[in-house]
């Protein structure tokens, strides 16, 4: 009950909710040629030169301190920001780490000089990082990571694989969970983590195409990288909490609320006319929104603890599984509705959304952490296991 009740409703402030209108209509100019099959990939759609101009208009790293280059607002304001980005379907994806968790990680562990060094270029959208977690052997048994940096005369030596690594290809860095010493099967201890320039001798990256035909994701290998003292980040040993706490961030969000509100959207809006208007579509219209206004309430909660400066871990993982929930009852709902119709009757368009979001379904719930593991945490922070 603890858990639950800890989740009090909140509201968005209103100099932040101000931020809306002015985000919604540079969006509604920004992306008017984009279909809605391709704003349908949202944080998956990469766009470095849209990444910029977010930078330019003061919208990455909002919760940063001025002196880095943010704008010192709340966690609020960049909730709207989220919101508004994912609603439109805007391509997202290359910024979306560094911006929702790398900066933050740095801010909260880093040295003086690492802020200095990323903070304002992950504002300017000029340094886009990925996540390295995951290995082969170590996706949900996170602690059995391999990878492993030695320290050195000059600094780290860095060997082992990452896998499942979102944008690696497209990103100047990673923060990677690594083991600096002990063995795997000594677990949480020994695990750090470090910066890693992926640019450097040694990396390769190799990126790995999913069901959808998008290559997102990758392996990334490490063979002697040679990394300098300074990458580094946190304390030695203390990796694994740093990753917890990191995920909280991961998880909080409304990007696992959202994933497949470009193709609701499309679908409501197809709905809405005379021939798509059927009484069941309205009652499945009813019973999605329904879902989803308490769940962006949760998360709107969740946002407050942030704000508080709390990290939310099992709270979080509880709105990440009925989240992910929603977004995959979505198409398979919409699927249903469309298919009982005649041949004809549906856009195009709209088939294609609909298409893309059912192949990019199933990661939903595995991504950030599978729905088995956020239930066992749930599980623990009822006092049940
Ligand atoms: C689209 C996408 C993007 C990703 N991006 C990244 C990224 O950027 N960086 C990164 O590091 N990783 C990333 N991942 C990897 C992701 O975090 C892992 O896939 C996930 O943690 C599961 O690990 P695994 O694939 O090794 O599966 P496994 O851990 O092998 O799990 C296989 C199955 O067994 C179940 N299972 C495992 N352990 C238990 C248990 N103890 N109790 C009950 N059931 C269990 C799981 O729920 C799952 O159903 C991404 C994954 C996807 C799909």
């Amino acid at each position: 009950m603890s858990t639950l009740a800890a989740l009090v409703p909140s509201a968005i402030p209103a100099p932040d909710e101000a931020l809306r209108a002015e985000v919604r209509a540079f969006l509604s100019v920004a992306l008017r040629s984009l279909p809605p099959h391709v704003r349908a990939r949202s944080w998956m759609g990469c766009d470095a030169a849209f990444s910029r101009e977010l930078g330019r208009q003061g919208w990455l790293g909002i919760t940063f301190p001025p002196a880095y280059g943010g704008a010192g607002r709340s966690a609020f304001a960049r909730y709207v920001l989220v919101e508004e980005f994912l609603n439109a379907g805007a391509p997202v994806g290359l910024h979306w780490i560094a911006d929702r968790q790398s900066g933050p990680l740095i801010l909260k562990y880093g040295t003086e000089a690492q802020k200095q060094a990323y903070l304002p270029r992950i504002c300017k959208g000029e340094a886009f990082f990925c996540i390295g977690m995951s290995e082969p052997n170590a996706g949900s048994d996170l602690a059995s990571v391999k990878t492993r940096a030695t320290r050195t005369a000059s600094g780290w030596t860095l060997s082992g694989q990452k896998i499942w690594t979102t944008n690696a290809h497209h990103c100047h860095f990673m923060i990677a969970l690594v083991r600096t010493s002990g063995e795997p099967q000594d677990g949480h201890q020994c695990l750090s983590q470090v910066i890693v320039d992926l640019s450097l001798p040694g990396v390769t990256i190799r990126p790995i195409r999913d069901l959808s035909g998008d290559s997102h994701f990758c392996e990334v290998f490490f063979d002697n990288v040679q990394l300098a003292p300074e990458a580094l980040i946190g304390d030695e040993g203390r990796g694994w909490e740093q990753v917890t706490a990191e995920l909280a961030f991961e998880r909080a969000g409304p990007e696992r609320l959202f994933s497949s509100i470009v193709l609701f959207e499309e679908w409501l809006a197809f709905v809405r006319t005379a021939q798509g208007r059927t009484a069941s579509a309205t009652r499945l219209a009813g019973r999605l929104v329904a879902q989803l206004a308490p769940l962006r309430a949760m998360s709107v909660a969740l946002t407050e603890k942030l704000v508080r400066g709390e990290s939310p871990v099992v709270e979080a993982a509880l709105v990440k599984d009925l989240g992910t929930t929603l977004e995959q009852d979505m198409p398979a709902a919409i699927a249903d509705d469309l298919f009982s119709r005649e041949a004809g009757e549906v856009p195009a368009e709209l088939l294609l959304t609909l298409n893309h979001v059912t192949q990019v379904a199933p990661s939903f719930s595995l991504r950030g952490g599978t729905r088995d593991i956020l239930r066992g945490m749930i599980a623990r922070g009822l006092g049940l296991r």
